[in-house]
């Protein structure tokens, strides 16, 4: 299935968007040049990823904070990154953050909802996409998520 990734951010960017506003995040997607930018990818399932990511960055990150979702182009592939400018997850728990129901100090996250599945199912559907996601990142800098799709042309 052929999927414009830049039109699936747009609507994500816009289901998102009264929870943004009451955060005053400021949600920002970067490419190289405009259009429609084709993947090979299950669209719901493309955009579930996307939600879940995009979403974890609005709900963690910080008040007035910037979320980032970049699109860069190559050969065979386009790379995604979610990027935020939060408190980060620190480096203990950063490897068990895909596990289901694993969330970061309870204590932090409890009163912002949420069951821990959303990464859990993130890396479940990249997996059946032949993807690999990667995190990095930083205590008070924070958190930048990647993975490749397959291009389309
Ligand atoms: P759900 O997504 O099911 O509503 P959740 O957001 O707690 O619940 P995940 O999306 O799997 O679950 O995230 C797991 C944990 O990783 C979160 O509870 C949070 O502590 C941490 N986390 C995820 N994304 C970020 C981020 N961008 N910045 C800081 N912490 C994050
Ligand atoms: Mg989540």
């Amino acid at each position: 299935e052929q999927v414009d990734i830049a039109h699936v951010i747009q609507e994500v960017f816009e289901q998102l968007e009264k929870i943004a506003q009451t955060k005053r995040t400021f949600l920002k997607m970067r490419v190289d040049r405009p259009g429609p930018i084709w993947v090979k990818a299950d669209q719901q399932r493309i955009m579930q990823v996307m939600t879940n990511l995009i979403e974890n960055a609005v709900k963690y990150g910080n008040e007035n904070g910037k979320v980032y979702v970049s699109l860069e182009e190559d050969k065979k592939h386009v790379l995604i990154a979610v990027r935020d400018d939060g408190p980060g997850i620190p480096p203990e728990h950063l490897s068990r953050i895909f596990e289901r129901f694993y969330r970061v100090e309870k204590s932090r996250s409890k009163d912002r909802g949420g069951t821990g599945l959303g990464l859990a199912i993130v890396k479940h559907i990249l997996n059946a996409h032949k993807a690999k996601i990667t995190v990095m990142s930083k205590l008070e800098k924070g958190t930048t998520f990647r993975f490749k799709l397959e291009r389309m042309e």
